[in-house]
């Protein structure tokens, strides 16, 4: 009987469980993967950040990270908006942080289960049983940190996958990393019709180069992402000649799809969810990595105090719930607000002309969808 089980060893759970181990806990992490490993994923880290992942072990200081203080936002016709960020963020890839991460848990106590898929969780008198690819585990407490789109969303029907709209209007991820001459501190955000692109630096002086985009630009261009490229993203002349001129360091791209926004919940059947499980921010606002390591966080003061008897279950999942609400809602609501709006070319361009003589009022939008250092 573990005190807390954890599915996913993404950010989200793999600082979970950190905190926990520390904190005295038997801890187990379940990832259907192994480390290293890239994901699709911008990997643009908001500095709100940093801290607490120096807390966690991370040496981010010694790796000579890039340090993004700027964004370059421009559309189809040409129009651009250079801005300093707020606050700003780092550039680090999935490959080496998640794989930092692993290193840190094991090294705190997690029993580290890798390549184990989770494929089922059920609350029954007060535990959880867990049914794996390596057996059937059981703990006190179960939390669900396993990303935007997993097999238990499907199997437990979740709310959010019922709801799921027309297919052509959910959207595809894909990413690149590339390596060109991109200004070490900018990141740049480029808009093209039904889709949005952004390319930063990451560490080993490669680029992160990941774009999304409705799937229904896909059908257009016969499913192929090459011509989709060319016809279509290409189209905004920043992505037209980072398309003709950078190196390409992977042979495929990594690609994912049916990427839903739609609103989720943070405790269903007593199990906890965090990070993207819990709720997903589009990835405009390049920030879903530190909601979800500051979701991780809120959830450890919860468990914690529950495990060591403070508080009872039902309050943990009420506090849990309502903490993470006050943190994230207004994110979410922002970061929505900014994907309908840039859905399309002709409303791009209007917004991107009207925003620019008021760079105050474009700090404060970005200010809406980042949080504060925790
Ligand atoms: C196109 C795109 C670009 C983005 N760009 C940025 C950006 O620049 N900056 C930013 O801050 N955020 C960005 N995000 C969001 C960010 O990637 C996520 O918010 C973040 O990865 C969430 O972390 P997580 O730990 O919740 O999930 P993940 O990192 O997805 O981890 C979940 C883990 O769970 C594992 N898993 C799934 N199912 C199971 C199972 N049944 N059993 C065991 N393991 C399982 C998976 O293998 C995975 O490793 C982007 C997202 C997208 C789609």
């Amino acid at each position: 009987m573990f005190d807390v089980t954890i599915t996913g060893g993404g950010l989200a759970g793999l600082a979970l469980s950190i905190q926990l181990a520390r904190a005295g806990y038997n801890v187990a992490l379940f990832e259907k993967d192994t480390y290293p490993h890239h994901k699709v994923c911008g990997e643009y880290i908001s500095l709100e950040s940093w801290n607490f992942l120096e807390e966690l072990g991370l040496p981010l200081s010694d790796w000579n990270l890039p340090i993004i203080k700027k964004l370059l936002l421009t559309t189809v016709a040409g129009q651009t908006i250079e801005q300093e960020l707020p606050l700003g963020g780092f550039g680090i890839s999935r490959y080496k942080i998640d794989a930092a991460l692993a290193d840190i848990a094991k090294a705190a106590g997690v029993q580290l289960y890798v390549g184990v898929k989770v494929t089922d969780i059920a609350f029954d008198r007060d535990h959880f049983r867990i049914e794996t690819t390596a057996g059937v585990f059981e703990s006190r407490v179960a939390c669900a940190a396993y990303g935007r789109r997993s097999n238990l969303d499907i199997k437990w029907k979740r709310d959010f996958i019922r709801r799921r709209g027309p297919r052509l209007n959910n959207y595809v991820g894909v990413k690149y990393h590339v390596q060109g001459p991109f200004p070490a501190d900018l990141i740049g955000l480029h808009l093209f019709d039904n889709g949005y692109c952004g390319i930063s630096r990451v560490e080993d002086n490669n680029c992160c180069l990941c774009y999304m985009t409705r799937a229904k630009n896909l059908q257009l261009s016969g499913n192929s992402l090459q011509k989709m490229e060319k016809d279509i993203l290409s189209q905004n002349p920043y992505l037209k000649e980072i398309f003709s001129n950078a190196d390409f360091l992977f042979e495929q791209p990594l690609t994912i799809s049916q990427i839903s926004f739609e609103p989720r919940g943070q405790v269903e059947e007593h199990l906890l969810f965090i990070g993207d499980a819990a709720g997903m921010i589009p990835p405009l606002s390049g920030n879903g990595m530190s909601m979800a390591l500051h979701g991780s966080k809120i959830a450890f003061g919860c468990i914690d105090a529950y495990l060591n008897g403070q508080i009872a279950r039902y309050e943990m999942e009420q506090e849990y719930t309502d903490r993470w609400r006050r943190q994230m809602n207004r994110r979410l609501l922002a970061g929505r607000f900014f994907q309908r709006w840039f859905a399309g070319k002709r409303r791009t361009n209007l917004l991107l002309y009207s925003l620019k003589p008021f760079p105050k009022l474009v700090s404060f939008l970005i200010s809406q969808t980042h949080g504060q250092p925790f």
